[in-house]
């Protein structure tokens, strides 16, 4: 496990791993999804999440 990266190039900006985050460790930079690598608990929700494939770990 360890903190999951965004393709910033395949990130349509959804806000769904936002929304399912449960840490609050994503906010939206540029339409662009951000992870907060001292908030991020390593749960991989966002990395299921994600419509755009853009989240991997
Ligand atoms: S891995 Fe979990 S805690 Fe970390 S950014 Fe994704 S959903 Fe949030
Ligand atoms: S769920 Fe994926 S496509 Fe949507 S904002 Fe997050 S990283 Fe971008």
């Amino acid at each position: 496990m360890a903190v999951p990266k965004v393709n910033a190039d395949a990130c349509t900006g959804c806000e769904e791993c936002v929304e399912a985050c449960p840490a609050e460790a994503i906010t939206m930079q540029n339409n662009i999804a951000v992870i907060n690598a001292d908030e991020c608990t390593e749960c991989s929700a966002c990395v299921d999440e994600c419509p755009a494939e853009a989240i991997t770990e």
